[in-house]
């Protein structure tokens, strides 16, 4: 299987409007970040995609992506759901809905936030999901089984995904410990981490993350939902202790 990130920001995305740090302002591609998102290609070739943001369709057109089998949502902020819209064209071309994996409360956002996807008479252009409510036990859907990891995103729950030896999770900032079992020994762990020093109330920053490394013991680490702060890529990256790296949009992990 294959999982690439299609984006490795945090919410406002890398480089913040108007900021004119060096990392904004910097020429080296890996230092542009569109929001968090990941597409996971299994051994069929079938695609499912990890959240659909703001970003969404420049992310499907750079990396001439046209096809999303299923899409698994982690929470409902926005960074993480509004571009489902953009679905529309991949929607029509199937001619089917959507299918989207997510919690019972995601779900009910998607619905407050796109009311017209799920009217009942709907227009000829909106788009048109299913709903498939998860919770944290396995499931399996195409070709893959398919493992949520609940996490805690400051007050909320959000779900990572585990699919074989790798893990993907975004925006958390705990992790309990009965959830932490399946995450040992990992080939590929990848973990959100907003900035290197202060703490944040939602986001892990590195100490966490390096605290997590030593204890769960991922052969690899990588992180995403990276912000500005962080600090340019190809210094920062090196300065990690060996086995975590920083992620950057387009780097495929193959697993
Ligand atoms: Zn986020
Ligand atoms: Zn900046
Ligand atoms: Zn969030």
């Amino acid at each position: 299987m294959k999982l690439k990130f299609l984006g490795t920001g945090t919410s406002q995305g890398v480089p913040v409007i108007g900021c004119t740090c060096e990392v904004c302002t910097s020429q080296n591609p890996k230092d542009s970040r569109f929001r968090a998102s990941a597409m996971v290609t299994t051994n069929e070739n079938r695609k499912i995609l990890i959240d659909c943001g703001p970003d969404f369709r420049q992310q499907m057109l750079i990396n001439k992506e046209s096809h999303v089998d299923i899409t698994l949502l982690t929470h409902e902020h926005n960074d993480h759901v509004i571009g489902l819209d953009d679905m529309r064209p991949l929607i029509f071309k199937s001619g089917e809905n959507m299918p989207i994996y997510c919690l019972s409360r995601v779900g009910n956002e998607v619905k407050n936030r796109f009311p017209y996807a799920f009217a009942d008479v709907r227009y000829p252009g909106a788009p048109a999901f299913d709903l498939h409510e998860i919770d944290k036990e396995s499931f399996t859907v195409l070709d893959t089984e398919i493992t949520p990891v609940e996490v805690i995103h400051y007050k909320i729950s959000v779900l990572g995904y585990k699919f074989k030896n790798l893990a993907y999770i975004t925006d958390a900032n705990f992790i309990s410990d009965s959830e932490k079992e399946k995450l040992h020994g990992l080939d590929v762990l990848i973990l959100n981490c907003i900035r290197k020093f202060d703490p944040h109330p939602a986001h892990f920053v590195l100490p966490d993350v390096i605290k997590l490394f030593e204890e769960l013991k991922p052969k690899k680490l990588f992180l995403t939902h990276i912000s500005h702060h962080f600090g340019l890529h190809n210094i920062e990256d090196k300065e990690l202790p060996p086995g975590i790296h920083l992620a950057y949009d387009g780097l495929e992990i193959n697993f």
